[in-house]
């Protein structure tokens, strides 16, 4: 067995929100909910989703701008983070029949609804139209359909348009979304309207969705945006709002000197100069070229200091040449600012906790922790979720464990060791976190170990049910009133 040094493990400290510590401070209810749905549990909070929601409204109001935040419905799953919103006065960004129609059918407002699907089918469509669900348009295909089911029901569809393919400083961005900001004015003053090809098209404002998380980028494509939004003015056409999109950071870690150090470590480590730091030296992105290392590491930018509402004020504190902020031009025009946000609203919204089901050394002396969960349900489009997670020991089970537990198979319990999770699919791929974790202990069987600030896509968006094992079971925790740090469960 090899043994590492824990001072040299580059640890990845997690923000962690006081309901997570007393949810798994309170085990015994935490156990019981293991029994009774089983492994991995998604737990959910819906104040942190309050709060960060207040975090964007207070900014908005500061700027004192009209606006109307959407929740971008994918990120999450749970019905419960759309009663909050319907709750609290915002609304939802949908992008399928069956989220459009849940909302619908939980009794959002249809005009704090929208629909920007990025494939959009007839019945998706006549939802749309029939519920008064404003429709953000593609392409010209989409165009037809809209009009086609409009004219079916004789009732005019609320449209906005979305852009794409932004030029921000002498480079053009691309995109699979949208029509060019040059096309815009033309399709809208001269193929919407009475008379026109898309006479049931009724336009409402101007749309876009930036992939990445360029601030500029996102100030630059909004100026254009008003500027499209003024060439549309002068043909008599009034744009009611501009919708900028989500993509707004989250800050997900303590501690940027942990950061640093990650990345120099894992320069060393795909370099061979160090122990590996990641299942098989994986360079997350990072690749070893004639002794030289190459590439950027594929990773969402889970520490940055420009997080939700300050990732916002940035963008309404870009200038024109003229040296006049996005929100003085907003304003001056009386349109409403709206956007997108998913990912920023979830920020410690939620968490992933599994059980151990094993422990074992592989062939190359590593320690091997199999979780009942599989990598699916802790994924995202980056190449590692880079926080640590937490051992929580089961006491209620580590009494009962057998004997043999505690002798000479497992000598360094006591000790720190590093890790790898796995899981519960027939891959040699299936490892939960790429990289080596470093738990205090080894842990029992029967322990839970917990993913912090998972609620934004990491749980939902790419689970999938191979082996056909069930989905993770959401539950949202409750705060029990009058009993500070006591949370009930309730199945979303
Ligand atoms: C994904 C998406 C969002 C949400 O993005 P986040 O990064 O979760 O904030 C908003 N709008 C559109 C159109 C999207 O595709």
């Amino acid at each position: 067995m090899k043994t590492i040094s824990p001072e040299l493990h580059p640890r990845l400290t997690p923000i962690i929100d006081p309901w997570v510590q007393a949810v798994l401070t309170d085990k015994e209810r935490l156990v019981e909910q293991f029994a009774r749905y089983s492994s991995p549990l998604n737990i959910h909070a819906l104040q942190p989703f309050a709060a960060n929601y207040a975090l964007y409204r207070q900014k908005l109001e500061q700027y004192r701008l009209r606006h109307l935040v959407l929740f971008a419905r994918k990120a999450n799953k749970c019905q419960a983070f759309v009663q909050e919103a319907n709750r609290l006065g915002f609304g939802v960004d949908t992008a399928s029949y069956r989220e459009l129609n849940e909302c619908l059918e939980l009794g959002c407002r249809p005009d704090r609804l929208v629909l920007t699907g990025a494939i959009k089918d007839e019945r998706l469509v006549r939802l749309a139209v029939q519920n008064n669900v404003l429709i953000i348009l593609d392409n010209l295909d989409e165009c037809r359909l809209v009009q086609q089911v409009a004219q079916l029901y004789r009732k005019p569809a609320n449209v906005g348009v979305r852009i794409g393919g932004f030029t921000v400083e002498g480079q053009t961005l691309y995109s699979r979304f949208g029509f060019l900001p040059a096309e815009v004015v033309s399709l809208v003053s001269e193929r919407f309207g009475s008379d026109n090809e898309f006479s049931w098209l009724q336009y409402r404002g101007l749309h876009f969705h930036l992939n990445g998380y360029s601030r500029r980028q996102r100030g630059a494509a909004l100026l254009t945006t008003i500027e499209c939004s003024d060439a549309l003015s002068e043909r008599g056409i009034t744009t009611t709002f501009i919708d900028i999109g989500g993509g707004f950071l989250v800050q997900y870690l303590e501690d940027k000197q942990e950061w640093e150090h990650f990345f120099q470590e894992l320069n060393r480590s795909v370099q061979g100069l160090r122990e590996p730091i990641t299942f098989e030296n994986n360079g997350l992105g990072l690749t070893l070229i004639d002794g030289l290392v190459r590439g950027t590491p594929t990773v969402y930018p889970y520490y940055n200091e420009t997080a939700k509402e300050k990732f916002l004020e940035e963008i309404l504190l870009y200038e024109d040449n003229r040296g006049q902020t996005t929100a003085s031009l907003l304003r001056e025009r009386n349109i409403e600012l709206r956007l997108e946000p998913g990912r920023s609203l979830l920020d410690q919204a939620g968490v992933t906790i599994a059980r151990v089901a094993f422990r074992k050394w592989d062939s190359r002396g590593d320690l091997l922790v199999g979780l009942e969960m599989n990598r699916t349900q802790l994924m995202s489009s980056s190449a590692d979720f880079l926080l640590d997670p937490i051992l929580v020991s089961n006491n209620r089970l580590s009494s009962d464990q057998p004997a043999d537990d505690r002798d000479e198979e497992n000598p360094i319990q006591a000790q720190p060791v590093g890790a790898y999770l796995v899981g519960a699919y027939c891959l040699e791929q299936d490892i939960v976190l790429k990289r080596k974790m470093m738990l205090d202990r080894v842990p029992l069987v029967g322990d839970l170990v917990c993913f912090i600030n998972t609620a934004g896509y990491m749980m939902h968006f790419f689970e999938s049910e191979a082996h056909l094992f069930e989905l993770a079971t959401n539950l949202i925790a409750h705060p029990v009133e009058g009993q500070r740090g006591r949370y009930r469960y309730e199945r979303d």
